[in-house]
């Protein structure tokens, strides 16, 4: 007889279900078990990491039967969801837990957040109405990001599914409060005005902020990529050119976004002159600090945050520069009730029970059921972490950033052509045999990727392809640099 784990035998366990309890119920004695058994294999999965390939090419008759989407009509056994993890997911992952992944900004997961993200999901709030522990501690880890990034006391807002989403809420946000104060935000004046709205952000800018501007409904003859400077950061006379133009035309310029850590090579716009452009014409000031929100929190690069806390709205990626598993983004803004007024609604079944309540975490973003596991995997990771300990993560990334440059800068193959101040290099293998520097770059971090033993991404760099190597895994150590610069060296020699 197989033994069905959902439903043990009643004569070793002694108790059976209610005649009207229906699945997914599960007996108590099973479920304990299946917890522990999870608990077990997901410490030893992280634990045994590092010494497993960073990733492995997954077979192609395995892919199809993962996406065939076949349910069987007989329930499972409970058992099957930790067997069908361990053979059939966790071998094939992004890669993004192993110290050699060094491509695009995936970080592994933080301890503290994934025990929390369980735990989480057992106590299953929903963070969107009514009132619960999850919603006031998700008020609180806002807060305390708030205070990494030093925006002021009274700032507000909400966790997101990352920084898309977040970027997203701003430039909604931006849009209403805008239109609002034109007296614009309904009516006939709504169709004259919305038609003419504009939003600039750098050419380096992450591609989730046009789509956001899309989203809410400008087209892409309305989007301003504005020119960078020798260091990839917005140029703020380019910006003001721009805008004065776009004025003169009869335009209306509503947003401008600056970018706290460009994904590509890690610059971080200047705040001052872009505030003070923003207050003098009446833009919105957002800030998508996806990867680089926190600096402000780090005294070498505090300086380059100065005006960070005259933002009207800043996007941060917990799940990015923190290490709290996916997804877990957040938007901060200093007066949450422009949160409010663009995502406030009422319903008759969604009456609030007193007067006097807080605005539930509903009224300040698109979703009404929300999960409360990031508000508590953040907690964790931070409670984990403590102020010192964020510092000290940042820190250990740009140490690593500096020498991983540093060597590149020394190898004679090697050629560094962008990074920072954000832990990331960009760079180059150079072989004057080549006839197609690009294509080269491209081939040789797939070869990398393909030999398994560390990972790496390509990235257009002003007009050339570069390899991109970006540190934000807190297991990486110097060794993981070297191996990553023989892996690459080797890949080159592969083309001969
Ligand atoms: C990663 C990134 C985003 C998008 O964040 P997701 O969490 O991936 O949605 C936005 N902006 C910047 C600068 C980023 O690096």
């Amino acid at each position: 007889m197989t033994h069905r784990l959902s439903e043990p035998d009643p004569a070793r366990f002694g108790e059976t279900f209610l005649p009207d309890q229906q699945p997914p119920r599960v007996h108590p004695k099973v479920l304990q078990d299946e917890f522990v058994a999870a608990a077990e294999w997901a410490a030893r999965y992280l634990n045994e990491l590092p010494a497993n390939p960073v990733g492995r090419p997954m077979p192609a008759r395995q892919r199809a039967r993962l996406r065939e989407g076949r349910l069987g009509r007989e329930p499972g056994d409970l058992g099957r969801v930790l067997d069908f993890v361990r053979d059939q997911i966790a071998p094939y992952p992004t890669g993004n837990g192993h110290p050699a992944f060094f491509a695009w900004i995936n970080s592994p997961p933080a301890p503290a957040g994934v025990v929390a993200e369980l735990l989480a999901s057992a106590v299953n709030a929903t963070c969107g109405m009514g009132e619960n522990a999850l919603m006031d501690l998700e008020r609180g880890t806002v807060r305390m990001l708030a205070g990494l990034a030093g925006l002021p006391d009274r700032t507000g807002g909400v966790l997101t599914s990352g920084g898309s989403m977040a970027n997203l809420l701003a430039l909604a946000t931006a849009r209403t409060w805008y239109l609002t104060r034109r007296g614009s935000a309904d009516g006939p004046a709504y169709d004259r005005d919305h038609a003419r709205l504009t939003v600039y952000y750098s050419a380096q800018a992450h591609m989730s902020v046009a789509k956001a501007a899309s989203c809410i409904g400008l087209p892409a003859h309305r989007l301003r990529p504005v020119t960078t400077d020798a260091h990839d950061r917005l140029d703020p006379a380019a910006l003001h050119a721009a805008v004065a133009a776009d004025l003169d035309a009869g335009l209306l310029p509503f947003c401008t976004v600056s970018t706290l850590g460009t994904t590509a090579t890690g610059a971080v716009d200047p705040l001052e002159p872009v505030t003070r452009l923003c207050r003098s014409v009446g833009m919105w000031h957002h800030a998508d600090g996806a990867w680089g929100g926190l600096g402000a929190a780090v005294p070498a690069l505090a300086p380059r945050y100065q005006g960070v806390g005259d933002l009207d709205s800043m996007t941060v990626d917990p799940h990015k520069t923190l290490s709290v598993p996916v997804g877990c983004g957040a938007l901060l803004v200093p007066d949450p009730e422009h949160l409010h007024t663009a995502f406030a609604h009422q319903a008759s079944y969604l009456a609030a029970a007193e007067p006097d309540a807080l605005p539930w975490l509903s009224h300040s973003t698109i979703e009404l059921t929300r999960p409360g596991t990031r508000a508590l995997a953040l907690w964790a990771t931070l409670q984990h972490l403590g102020r010192d300990g964020v510092t000290d993560l940042i820190e250990h990334y740009l140490r690593l950033a500096e020498e991983l440059r540093d060597r590149i800068t020394a190898e004679p193959r090697l050629e560094l052509l962008a990074g920072g101040p954000w832990p990331v290099a960009c760079f180059r293998v150079t072989d004057t045999r080549s006839s197609d520097p690009d294509a080269l770059q491209t081939r040789v971090a797939r070869r990398v990727q393909e030999n398994g033993r560390a990972y790496l991404a390509t990235v257009a760099v002003r007009g050339s392809t570069a390899l991109r190597a970006c540190l934000c895994n807190y297991r990486t150590t110097t060794a993981d640099l070297d191996l990553l610069l023989r892996e690459v060296l080797h890949a080159a020699d592969a083309d001969h």
